[in-house]
């Protein structure tokens, strides 16, 4: 049979759909989706996004919810100067994406690959949904190390032991380069009616100013995650101190804040990871710079360990199945929420939570433990809650750190942390510590 002539062949059209990857650089599923000879790409605020999870509390609260919005917005302008339209939709993805695949004759869709339960009910039911002809193809895009590259064969033989995953990934695994943007397309297809985009107010998202004391000042989208890393590494030059001053607790400047930006996609690791590189060979190669890639390789390990277990990372008995008395007491988590445990520097963590969305890494630590191990409450209730306040919510990082500091995760030294000696050492001139209890003072005292 003859060939049809290149001109005669059906137009192939493709569609990405944004979950958790939310940049146009170093996207492998909308790199791979502009192969086709239409481009269009959907985001959906899924209402599912705000409802009240198992524990009790809204699953996004408003500071996560402003900052993705700021980041779609941002990512709609960016798509827009490549001519690539982006449907920003209120709606359940498995009822818009088979009315645009039906209305634009989609024949493949790309998007990034989870595997959590909740990212993967959604998932499941837009397959179902969808025609039997278009094919979903997905994408392991959130990795620093990709699955492809890692040297454990299938999941199930992912060590344990973090100091274990790390040292065989860091001998023999590479971290693949970051994909280019795409090059901008000719036009935006002629007949597409692109609604605008759903605004704060519409979605019920308060637009609030953020406290003046907040470590995360930063708004949401790539642009904006370049700039931090642009003003973090090549203005200051901190990741030349990274390591002696990420356990900070006051400003902006202690860590480097990436963590919002990675958890929605704005920013990927390996985009961080080779600027690492890049300041190694232009400034400085130390102990410190290679301090944030150790980071984000626990970052990994949380994804690899979620890949390796499942929902188990869910489980009151967690990982390890260790079955302890946990207590549930209202009373208890009225007061940690609050912050009026009685014990200063919990209170303190979690005021700045509660007000900002932002907690640090050592803060995190040590009321996670107060609340795992000293007060014995079932941990599931502290993550459900940081779930719903913290702006770098990841699902893997989140629910594999709580499980880790509570007993039941892969720290085999079931380490108990001491509040009263950690603000002491991290803390010692009691300036965070006043910050959140004191804030009359703050206010009037701005040396602070
Ligand atoms: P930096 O110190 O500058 O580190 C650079 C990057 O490395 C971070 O952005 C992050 O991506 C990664 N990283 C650093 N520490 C960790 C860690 N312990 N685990 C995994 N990745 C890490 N991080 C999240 O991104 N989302 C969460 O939902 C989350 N929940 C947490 C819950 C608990 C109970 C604890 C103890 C930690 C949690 N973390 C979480 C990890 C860590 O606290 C944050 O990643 C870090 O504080 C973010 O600040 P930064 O970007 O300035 O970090």
């Amino acid at each position: 049979m003859k060939a049809p002539h290149p001109d005669k062949l059906p137009l192939t059209t493709s569609l990405h759909w944004f979950r958790n990857d939310l940049r146009a650089a170093d996207n492998e599923g909308l790199t791979n989706a502009c192969k086709a000879d239409r481009v269009m790409a959907v985001y959906c605020f899924d209402p599912r996004f705000w409802e009240v999870g198992d524990y009790g509390f809204p699953r996004m609260g408003p500071f996560r919810s402003r900052f993705l919005w700021q980041t779609v917005a941002a990512l709609r302008e960016e798509l827009h100067a490549l001519h690539i339209p982006l449907f920003v939709v209120y709606g359940h993805p498995e009822e818009v994406l088979p009315s645009l695949v039906v209305r634009y004759h989609v024949t493949t869709i790309h998007t990034q690959r989870e595997w959590t339960r909740d990212e993967c009910i959604v998932r499941d039911a837009v397959a179902q949904a969808l025609p039997p002809e278009v094919t979903l193809n997905e994408y392991y895009d959130q990795f620093l190390f990709h699955p492809d590259e890692v040297p454990y064969g299938d999941f199930g033989r992912i060590p344990e032991i973090f100091t274990d995953f790390r040292k065989r990934l860091e001998a023999r695994a590479l971290v693949r380069l970051p994909l280019p943007t795409p090059l901008p397309r000719q036009a935006v297809p002629g007949d597409l009616e692109i609604p605008p985009m759903p605004g704060l107010a519409e979605l019920g998202i308060p637009a609030g100013d953020a406290d003046p004391r907040s470590a995360f000042p930063f708004g949401g989208g790539s642009r904006e995650g370049w700039q931090r890393l642009q003003d973090y590494f090549w203005e200051d030059r901190r990741l030349s101190d990274y390591k002696k001053t990420r356990n900070g607790l006051v400003g902006t400047e202690y860590s480097s804040k990436f963590s919002p930006w990675l958890a929605n996609g704005a920013l990927s690791a390996r985009q961080i990871h080779a600027e690492v590189k890049r300041y190694e060979r232009e400034v400085i190669a130390n102990r410190d710079t290679y301090w944030l890639v150790f980071e984000l390789i626990w970052r990994d390990y949380f994804k690899y360990v979620s890949l390796k277990h499942g929902n188990r990372i869910f489980a009151l008995s967690g990982i390890r199945g260790r079955r302890l008395n946990w207590r549930n007491q209202a009373e208890a988590l009225q007061a940690w929420t609050e912050g009026h445990t009685g014990n200063d520097f919990v209170d303190a963590n979690m005021r700045e939570l509660a007000a900002t969305g932002w907690m640090s890494n050592r803060g995190r630590q040590n009321v996670a433990s107060f609340w795992a191990k000293e007060l014995r409450q079932d941990w599931r209730l502290g993550a459900a809650w940081f779930e719903y306040l913290l702006l770098d919510y990841d699902v893997h990082s989140n629910w594999g750190n709580w499980m880790y500091n509570s007993g039941v995760g892969n720290d085999r030294r079931d380490r108990k942390f001491n509040p009263n000696l950690q603000a002491e050492r991290y803390d010692p001139s009691g300036t965070f510590r006043r910050m959140w209890l004191q804030p009359t003072l703050f206010e009037s005292a701005p040396a602070l």
